[in-house]
């Protein structure tokens, strides 16, 4: 299992030493933006605990985690007008992980419309601050 890093760019989203685009945070998870979004709206859970995967997290992570994911998971819908939602999670370089900061992607879908690819595109600060406004509120 790979040792938690640090520096890794989640750990510093969570001591404010770069930006994100916001969309909830409470005691124990922070939600926001993913900068490369696979569709307008892609959204991103992350615990405020230190782990790099689900498979060397501490268990109690998960149940303020996935109560998180719920929530904003909603919001998305909601705020985004999506059909569905796809939520993902990716452990380890051979399964697409390139963050090394637990973290679960919440993704709108919509009848029809083809996912873009995974860390793909950088999207406009612009756009992801119009869609995480709508997001925030269907909180
Ligand atoms: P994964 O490949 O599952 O590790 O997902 C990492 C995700 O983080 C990718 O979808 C990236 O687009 C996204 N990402 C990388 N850097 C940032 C950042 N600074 N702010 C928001 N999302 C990011």
């Amino acid at each position: 299992m790979t040792a938690y890093d640090s520096n890794n760019i989640f750990a510093k989203i969570l001591r404010g030493e770069i930006p994100c685009t916001k969309v909830y945070e409470d005691e124990h998870t922070l939600a926001f933006m993913d900068i490369m979004p696979q569709a307008d709206g892609h959204t991103l859970v992350i615990p405020k605990k230190p782990s790099t995967m689900l498979l060397d997290a501490d268990a109690s992570v998960f149940a303020p985690l996935f109560a998180s994911v719920q929530k904003v998971a909603r919001a998305v819908k909601a705020g985004m007008n999506a059909d569905g939602i796809t939520i993902t999670q990716f452990n380890g370089p051979a399964a697409g992980q390139t963050v090394f900061h637990l973290h679960v992607h919440i993704i709108p879908r919509w009848e029809g419309v083809a996912l873009r690819k995974h860390a793909g595109q950088m999207e406009q600060a612009d756009v992801l601050k119009a869609h995480a406004e709508k997001i925030k509120e269907a909180l």
